[in-house]
């Protein structure tokens, strides 16, 4: 699959109000204002899309999508499973069989991952990794144990956070409005 809207991405594109219309009305102004959106954010806008599209069936746990990208096309993704089972980021790492695959392959979470889902990332060898919201609780990367920087982890990808922070933080807060 490849992201069929990224060529026509044209100054003002609503990143954060494509979501906005997805809202319902007492959540709105938690989008953030309409701006211009980079390829990253284009791609971590179609992880939100995956995250959303699974809303529900992780419950209790939030849904978080993964969505793995290389060379311009999505190789893997995947959502959170129902509580017990695989994270998103080991559902796409485990849909593909081929690790070669993913030499040079960018990872986009909406959440931080935890350590088990940096541990599948770092053993998978991806080269970037992109994440939404901060997981001061559960995170493993820049929060928790710092998996990428223990002296155990022999493969630790380029780390950029905050990419969709507002947009993927107020999808997990809608998923707790809504089951309060
Ligand atoms: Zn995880």
């Amino acid at each position: 699959m490849t992201l069929a809207a990224a060529p026509s991405l044209q100054p003002g594109f609503g990143f954060g109000g494509v979501l906005r219309d997805t809202l319902p009305e007492p959540l709105r102004d938690a989008a953030p204002p309409i701006r211009t959106a980079g390829e990253d954010e284009a791609w971590m806008l179609e992880t939100l899309r995956t995250a959303m599209t699974h809303n529900g069936l992780s419950d209790p746990n939030p849904v978080v999508g993964c969505v793995i990208v290389r060379d311009g096309r999505v190789i893997s993704h995947g959502a959170t499973e129902r509580i017990g089972e695989r994270h998103a980021e080991r559902v796409a790492v485990e849909a593909v069989a081929d690790r070669s695959a993913f030499r040079g392959a960018t990872a986009y979470v909406t959440l931080e991952p935890c350590t088990m889902c940096a541990a599948a990332i770092s053993f998978a060898r991806i080269r970037r990794l992109y994440y939404g919201a901060a997981d001061p609780k559960g995170g493993a990367v820049d929060s928790g144990v710092r998996f990428f920087a223990s002296p155990t982890c022999h493969h630790a990808p380029e780390v950029y956070s905050a990419v969709g922070e507002n947009e993927a933080a107020t999808l997990l807060k809608e998923f707790f409005r809504v089951r309060r």
